[in-house]
């Protein structure tokens, strides 16, 4: 028997293995397994190259646990090791730095089981004593038992082992005794192990036989040893996909596209990555894709590694080339991940610019599904956004689709305006504003639908990338002032009238802290609605951007919503308003008019007077007088607008007309829609 001493500064391993790697003690199982299968698979090379003749077995990686013993055991019949090898790979880790390495990464198992290859050495993260029986496949190897009790003291001796082959014993530590039940290695086996190129066998299968559950002669393969994604595309049929993806998402409705990825230059990554169906933004969630190394199991959050909008999508990436067991920050920042990266986002925009070009009808149909992703990787990455604008759909509200260009094209001739800008009009609800988009479709005006809440994001997007463009929702203005032509056909109110509208309808418009009523003129024709409710296409995209974003934005989003109330000077009901009013009242207002007249004329006077005196110049009377004067004012102001609001209480047509305007914009609700039912049939 030989005694040693593991490595030279080994001392510091273990402790920090068995105490400090707090998180991820599971992955030693992973660690473990893929040896024994890498051992398999050089047995495999070596025999195909003729420099092992023995038999090749039926190979296979077994895991059994042994209760009684407390033991854990991964057997493989792969290359084995001779004593020397075990002394070069197992005894001698090169382990220089280690210290700082150390502390900088203790809560990171993977950060420093991947930066000093210990992989092995994590068995000593669950387990008192770790044993290794192997025998190599050289010729006339005899069998050898290394063992190590967790002190960096080994004990190394000749052993019987008939097969060649290695056998790691896990003795499991007290406090790690979860890895002793069935259950839970059944669980690490199929997160890590689900899809190794050698079979994996844990146990028998099991099967239900007279109410109770036995054995069969069968093992219990937990692998998938030649997952799609390491096929050849030409080999792979549609099915062979979508059964691929149910036995990654068994519980996910049917993916809308799958892209197969297969680069071999300049580095290794082979995957395939589906698009989800997605019916609504709640259902998007991220870290859904698996990320592999040599199919072995690495995470399943892949945030930096792949751009941030494919998170989004479903499926598995395997690469060699990615340094997996390294920190989330160190990967953000290699530049090989970089380029993996930007590689993805190309071969994804080009598979998608591919299926839209074979099949634009299967494309359109998978749309409404497929734009949420097209959109946050247009808003996200600029190289996306140069390559999707080909086939990034829009949608009319007559379910037409078309690309940007071809969108461009259709409308410019009609929608332009007469400083040259092209007018997108769009609508967000096809039913709340149905009659903003038949006025406009009157006009011949195409309406887009863009009913998501990325829409206004890529339009203010679509915006910054093209000159002399805009997006503007249908209710944001009266339909002439949506895409300003010519001037608009004038108001022909004095200003008086306007006064007095605007006072009588102010004071009858809803009061909320939540929206503002603002009164304004439009001479919209004898045939459109008498009052018209718009929103400013300004203020209402920076509300709801606030909303999706906070921060910064949060000021817009405490702001009211405000609306414009726009009287149509043209129809005869508001006309008949016009006349009613001066009709009625302006035997009483003129003689107030007059009064205030007057009084602003003698504070004006007075106040320029003043200009160019100092206050303590001014004498006091002429100060009082000023003060006297704007107070009669501001009573007599009120003593008009309580005309003009009686006025209003008292013209069941006024409330009417804002009420309808009110419902046609889906806004009357609660104890203003029953007045309004209410009113209505008393003026039946
Ligand atoms: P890595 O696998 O990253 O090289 P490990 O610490 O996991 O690091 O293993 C060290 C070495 O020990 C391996 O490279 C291999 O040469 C040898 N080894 C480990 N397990 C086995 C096994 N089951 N059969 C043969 N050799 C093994």
């Amino acid at each position: 028997m030989q005694q040693g001493n593991i490595g030279v500064t080994s001392e510091n391993i273990f402790p920090v293995i068995k105490k400090f790697l707090y998180s991820d003690h599971e992955i030693f199982l992973r660690e473990i397994v893929s040896n024994a299968v890498d051992a398999t698979q050089k047995l495999k090379t070596l025999s195909s190259v003729g420099e092992y003749k023995g038999e090749l077995k039926d190979p296979k990686v077994e895991v059994k646990l042994d209760k009684k013993a407390g033991t854990l055991t991964v057997s493989d019949s792969g290359i084995g090791m001779t004593a020397d090898e075990i002394d070069k790979y197992i005894n001698q880790i090169a382990f220089s730095g280690a210290g700082e390495f150390l502390d900088k990464y203790k809560n990171d198992a993977n950060a420093i089981i991947g930066h000093f290859g210990l992989g092995f050495y994590s068995a000593f993260m669950v387990s008192k004593k770790v044993e290794i029986f192997t025998k190599s496949y050289k010729e006339g190897s005899k069998g050898v038992h290394w063992s190590c009790d967790g002190n960096p003291t080994f004990e190394i001796e000749d052993c019987e082992k008939e097969s060649i082959g290695t056998d790691i014993v896990l003795t499991i530590d007290d406090d790690s005794k979860e890895f002793l039940e069935d259950n839970r290695i059944q669980e690490l086996l199929t997160k890590y192990c689900k899809f190794l190129p050698v079979p994996i066998a844990f146990g028998k299968k099991k099967e239900w036989k007279d109410g109770k559950e036995v054995e069969t002669a069968d093992d219990n393969i937990i692998n998938n040893t030649t997952p799609a994604w390491v096929k050849k595309p030409a080999d792979l049929k549609d099915e062979d996909y979508a059964s691929f993806y149910r036995e990654l998402y068994p519980y996910a409705a049917e993916p809308l596209f799958h892209i197969h990825l297969n680069v071999d230059y300049p580095f290794n990554l082979t995957g395939i990555l589906y698009f989800p169906k997605v019916t609504n933004n709640i259902e998007l969630q991220k870290n859904k894709i698996q990320l592999y190394c040599n199919q072995v199991f690495v995470t399943d959050s892949v945030e930096g590694i792949v751009p941030e909008f494919l998170t989004l999508l479903h499926g598995v990436l395997d690469s060699p080339d990615i340094p997996l067991n390294v920190s989330r920050s160190y990967l953000q920042s290699d530049s090989n991940v970089k380029k993996i990266s930007a590689h993805i986002t190309k071969k994804v925009a080009d598979s998608l610019q591919d299926i839209f070009k074979a099949d634009r009808k299967q494309f359109e149909e998978k749309w409404d599904s497929l734009k949420i992703f097209i959109s946050y990787g247009m808003l996200t990455d600029d190289k996306f956004y140069e390559r999707a604008i080909k086939f990034n759909l829009f949608k009319t509200t007559d379910g037409q689709y078309y690309t940007y260009d071809e969108y461009k094209t259709l409308v410019e001739a009609n929608q332009t305006d007469k400083d040259g800008n092209v007018i997108y009009l769009y609508a967000a609800d096809k039913d709340a504003q149905y009659s903003y988009i038949e006025a406009a479709k009157a006009k011949g005006y195409s309406v887009l639908l863009f009913d998501d809440q990325l829409d206004v994001h890529l339009a203010s997007r679509l915006e910054q990338k093209n000159e002399k463009t805009r997006y503007v929702r249908v209710d944001s203005d009266t339909i002439d002032k949506l895409i300003v032509k010519e001037d608009a056909a004038k108001v022909e109110l004095t200003q008086d009238e306007q006064n007095a509208m605007t006072k009588i309808f102010s004071s009858a418009a809803p009061k909320t802290d939540k929206c503002d009523f603002i009164v304004t003129f439009g001479a919209l024709g004898a045939e459109a609605q008498p009052i018209l409710i718009t929103q400013n296409e300004f203020m209402r995209r920076m509300k709801e951007m606030s909303a999706l974003q906070g921060g910064m934005m949060g000021f817009y989003g405490n702001m009211p919503d405000s609306y414009s109330l726009v009287l149509n000077t043209d129809h005869p009901l508001i006309k008949g308003l016009v006349e009613k009013q001066a009709s009625e009242l302006n035997a009483k207002v003129s003689p107030i008019a007059k009064d205030i007249e007057a009084l602003k004329k003698q504070v004006d006077d007075l106040k320029a007077k003043h200009k160019d005196k100092k206050d303590d110049e001014i004498p006091e009377v002429e100060k009082d007088a000023i003060r006297t004067q704007e107070a009669q004012m501001s009573d007599l102001e009120k003593q008009k607008s309580d005309i003009y609001a009686d006025f209003a209480k008292n013209e069941p047509k006024v409330n009417q007309l804002i009420d309808l305007a009110l419902l046609a914009n889906n806004m009357l609700k609660g104890e203003a829609l029953s007045q309004f039912v209410k009113r209505s049939v008393s003026l039946l």
